[in-house]
Parts: structure tokens; sequence; C-alpha cells
């Protein structure tokens, strides 16, 4: 390719509401373009990398005997009334209807379409295992659309779904797909972990999640040296703190005026903050019921602890957009807790969830659901119960490991794909069964396993920039060689890059000649701004056929014979093509 027929789109500063460098490089390429909030293009350089992401995860798809298919986007509503997730999905799912008032959306995921496509092909044990996958656009209504194609409304994404007659074919089938995922992620060039993770909407039992790790990531994972534990830490178990078998003091009520936080209660009271129990108040409806009125919980957990969300909507059983935090002065006048003084005790009609921690706490404080009052020496069972007792604890930096009790760590990373065992959720709920060798009807064994393609381009870029643009690895880069001419009106210069530029794709190295009439500090700033792995630059050595190699990952700039160039980027590109 030629830069000066090209449909290069370079900025020199990117948009203002583009705050994390993939964002930014993507944009400063003219890799992506911005139609509205979240739904993006792709300009030719982009096309090239997304499509070269692509290719690595087809080639591990077939390898793990995966057939390739495409469905539609646009999805009946029925099916999902079947599994039930036509309401589950919330304001996420984009709706519409026909001209006949019949209801569709655009499809966020598509375990529906896959689960009616295998029931009503599938029918014998002899058919399966089966393992069926798209790439293909997904459309989310994301609430917060952001940085780009990491959280977009549109975007691309590899979707498989297995089907096995048992479940040690759906482990196999799991395995084999986390297996492919960890080599297609390696081949892209991403430093990433695979995390254990909440099912969340999607349901089942097992989940992992792949993160590409990074200071901008939206996901927090939490970690262990001593035993190798890693999770989301929305999905991380907490390990219960051990109590001192303290002797059970009486119940005190005190006036504690104007302590409305646990600080200013327990510094009033005099007492550590793993002495307080904390209340956080939510509202819910049933998504299935749209008359429904509000209802309310009341959640506490110790003092000095966090409340992570998806462990209570876990316990609720209802989707994220179903609970909210509660609005106090409602909920004040329904259940009687008291903004700042709430407890356990004195609430009515509403649900009360306790986190497991408190059941062997001794001799706590709590809100009096009186205002400027407390309660001390409050105790589990005898003073107050609670309609679920359940883990509600977010697990923090230097908390103790839940499986060996060591301090764990924090780290950020981008969820770049996700492998779930769905197990017969969908199958049940739709009648996709076989018959075994008996003729008995078996519902299948399913798993689903996504990569969000475009995020990962994005998580690459996100790895792989310094203040001058982007570094490729060669496995995804749009082009492995910008060769540069400086001045494309000398003769002797131009014919050697021209003879360079031949052999280069004789040789199989996609280049791009930078032959623009430009100054050398232009093309320099955008060799780097695009970053393909190798810079060739053609000038006044040229007559001596000599040209300077440089890698845009580091190292110096050497000045070399022209053929040693196009040898050794020949051989680069074939040592690293693969990733
Ligand atoms: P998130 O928690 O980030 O919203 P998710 O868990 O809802 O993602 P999945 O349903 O697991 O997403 O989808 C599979 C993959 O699709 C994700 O691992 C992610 O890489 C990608 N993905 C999901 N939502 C988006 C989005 N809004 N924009 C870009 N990629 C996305
Ligand atoms: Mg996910």
């Amino acid at each position: 390719m030629r830069a000066s027929k090209m449909f290069l789109n370079t900025l020199r500063e990117a948009p203002s509401e583009a705050e994390i460098p993939s964002h930014i490089l993507l944009l400063r390429t003219g890799m992506i373009s911005k139609l509205v909030s979240g739904v993006y293009g792709f300009l030719p350089l982009g096309i090239r990398s997304l499509q070269k992401i692509e290719t690595i995860i087809r080639e591990e798809m077939d390898a793990i005997g995966a057939q390739e298919v495409l469905m539609s986007a646009l999805q009946p509503a029925e099916l999902w009334q079947e599994s039930g997730r036509w309401y589950a999905y919330g304001p996420e799912m984009w709706r519409l209807k026909d001209r006949n008032d019949r209801e569709f959306c655009l499809g966020p995921t598509h375990e529906e379409i896959f689960t009616d496509t295998v029931r009503t092909r599938v029918s014998s044990y002899r058919q399966l295992p089966l393992s069926l996958y798209q790439i293909q656009h997904k459309y989310r209504d994301e609430a917060r659309p952001r940085f780009g194609l990491m959280r977009s409304r549109e975007f691309i994404m590899k979707d498989n779904y297995s089907f096995d007659r048992d479940k040690a074919g759906l482990d196999k089938s799991y395995q084999d797909n986390y297996d492919a995922y960890s080599k297609i992620f390696t081949r892209c060039g991403l430093d990433f972990r695979p995390v254990e993770a909440d099912s969340g909407a999607i349901g089942g039992s097992n989940s992992h999640e792949f993160c590409a790790l990074a200071g901008s990531g939206e996901e927090e994972i939490v970690y262990c040296d001593a035993c190798g534990m890693a999770a989301t830490s929305e999905r991380a178990a907490f390990r219960d703190a051990a109590f001192a078998d303290e002797e059970l003091l009486p119940l005190e009520k005190k006036l504690t005026p104007g302590t409305k936080t646990i600080e200013d209660v327990c510094a009033f009271l005099g007492l550590p903050q793993e002495k307080s129990i904390k209340a956080l108040l939510f509202q819910y409806f049933d998504p299935e019921d749209p008359n429904a009125e509000m209802q309310y919980a009341a959640c506490f957990i110790r003092g000095d602890r966090q409340l992570n969300k998806t462990k209570l909507i876990n316990a609720l059983g209802l989707p994220d957009y179903a609970v909210s935090f509660a609005d106090e002065e409602k909920m004040g006048f329904a259940t009687g807790c008291v903004g700042g003084f709430t407890g356990p005790m004195g609430l009515h009609d509403c649900l009360i969830i306790a986190d497991s921690e408190l059941v062997n706490a001794k001799n706590m404080c709590a809100g009096a659901c009186e205002a400027d009052h407390h309660y001390i020496n409050v105790n589990y069972g005898r003073d107050y119960k609670a309609d679920k007792v359940v883990d509600l604890k977010l697990l923090q930096e230097g908390d103790p490991c839940p499986v060996c009790g060591k301090p764990v760590k924090t780290a950020r990373g981008i969820e770049v794909g996700q492998v779930f065992k769905l197990g017969t959720k969908y199958s049940a709920a739709m009648n996709c069964v076989y018959r075994d060798e008996n003729m008995n009807e078996i519902p299948m064994e399913m798993g689903c396993y996504g990569i969000g393609v475009t995020r990962t381009l994005a998580a690459i870029v996100e790895q792989h920039h310094d203040e001058n643009g982007i570094i490729w690895p060669v496995s995804v880069a749009p082009y492995h060689v910008m060769l540069v001419a400086i001045n494309t009106k000398d003769e002797t210069q131009m014919s050697l890059a021209e003879d360079i530029y031949k052999k280069l794709l004789a040789a199989g190295v996609e280049v791009v000649l930078d032959d623009r009439d430009e100054r050398a500090g232009v093309k320099f700033k955008d060799a780097d701004l695009l970053g393909f792995p190798i810079r060739i630059t053609v000038g006044k050595t040229a007559a001596d056929g000599k040209v300077e190699y440089k890698l845009r990952r580091g190292g110096d700039m050497e000045l070399i014979d022209a053929d040693e160039a196009v040898r050794r980027a020949a051989e680069l590109v074939n040592s690293e093509r693969r990733g």
C-alpha cells in the first residue's frame, strides 16, 4: 500500500472525550471513527487489525473442532420469553417492533438462538458433542458507554456454544475453550490472567473471565501469590473473621447524637469499627411483574467491610437493574428505618439480609431505628434474626485469601473474554434434548464462551503503546513495515524504496510505502503513531544502497544494506506472525 493513495486519517489531537490511551490512539491513528456515543466504524487500518484478531480466533476455534456459523442480530422476542430472559435482561436490551407490532431485539448475546438452532436439528446422542460459533455484532444499550471500543453499544463478539451429552462432556468442552482462549490472547500479545468469575445474567455454575491486565481496566481482580487463587472481586468469596469467645453482655440503648456514620458512632462510643454493624438499604422490584410495588431490603455487614453488590443481587435472585439504593425517605416510611441510625432491630416490612460474619460476631453496636440512638451488645440470634444469611462482603487488598488465608493482592483488568458452564439452564427451559442409546430424552449440557473482539483490539493498544503512539505486536499489526522514503523527488531514493517495497511484498511482508510529499518529521511522527513493528527509512545513504532499520518497540537505529533490511524484516515477521 502506498501512503499517497491510502485513506489515512491520522489526527494530531484526539477528541477531548477520549480519556484512556487505547481510545485516544485508535481515534488518532484513524483506525476507528465514532458515529454516536458507543457506536464506532472501522477505517482501513482498523479493519486490518480487527481481521487479524478474527483470524487468530477462527484458527483456534477450528482447532478445537468448533464450526463457524453466522446467526442474525435480529431476534424474535418469543425465544427470549421461552428462556425467561425477555425481562431479566432489562434496559440493556435493544428492543424493537416490526410493522405488525411483533417484538424483537437486537441480540445482546445468542444463547436462545443457538439453543433453538440445535434443538430443531439434533435429536440423537450420535450427533453430540457439537460446538458452534460465530463472529458477529452484538447490541447492548449500556448505561455508560465509554472508553471507545471498551464499552460500546454495538460491538463484535465471538460467541461459541457447546452441546454435550453429559457433564463430563461439558467439562471437556469448557477446558478446550479455556485452553483455546489462552492461546488466542497469547497470540494477540496480551498479558492476561484467567480468573474465576460470577456468571451474572447468563446463569450457570462455573465461569472464568480472561482479564487483560491494565490500570484503566474496569474489572478488579483479587489474587493470591501464595496459592494461586484468582477471581474477580465480584466473585471472590470472603473468609469470615474468627471471633474471640466473648460472654454475651446485656443489650443497652445509648444516646449517640448526630453520629450518622460508622466513624462517628465508633469514635463517640470508643469502639473499634469491627465491633459495629453497618446498614445498607436497597429497593428492588420483580422484573417479571411490571405492576409490582417496590420492595425493600436492609443489608447488614460489619462496619469496616464493603458491600459487594453482585453477592447481594445473587442472594435476591434478581438482575442487576432491578436492585438499587433505596430512597431513604420512602423506605423510612414503609419500614421504620431511620437514616444513619438503622439497625436490624425495629424494622418491619423489609427483607433483612445479614452478612455471614455477623452470626458469630459478639456484642456489636448497631443503629436503634430511632434518631440519635444506637444499641450496644447486639448479638445475632438473641437480639435479631435475618431472613437470609449470606456472604455479602467485597474482598479487598490485604484481606485473607478465601483459600489459604494469606493476604490477597488486587489488580485491574479488562475483561476480554468469559467462559461459562451453563449446564441445562437453557436446554431444560427450551426443551433442547437428545435421545440416548435407550431412547431416553435428556437435556443437553451446554457451555457458552465469548470474546469481545473489538474490546480485545482496544486492550492490545492499552498494553502496547508509548507517548508517541501504538507499538503493535506483529501478529495483529495492520501492516508490518513502514517504509519511509525521505525525499520523493530524489530518483535514487525512490528507486531504492520501490525495490525494497517489491521485495518485501514478495517475501509476504505487509508494507506501507510512505511516498507522500511531506516533511520527514511528519512521516516519522506518523510512523511512530501508527506503530507498525518495523520502520525502514530510505534517505541520503540510498546512493550506497544503505537504509535505516529500526524497530518500533525500541532498540537502536541501524544503517544496513537494503537487502539485509528486507531479510531481517521478513525473518522477524515470519517468526512472530503467529504470536
Ligand atoms: P461487562 O461485564 O464488561 O459488561 P459482560 O460480562 O456483560 O461484560 P459477556 O456477556 O460475558 O460480557 O460478553 C462476552 C464478551 O463481550 C466480554 O467478555 C467482553 O469482552 C465483550 N463485551 C461485553 N460487553 C461489551 C461492550 N459493551 N463493549 C465491548 N465489548 C463488550
Ligand atoms: Mg462477561
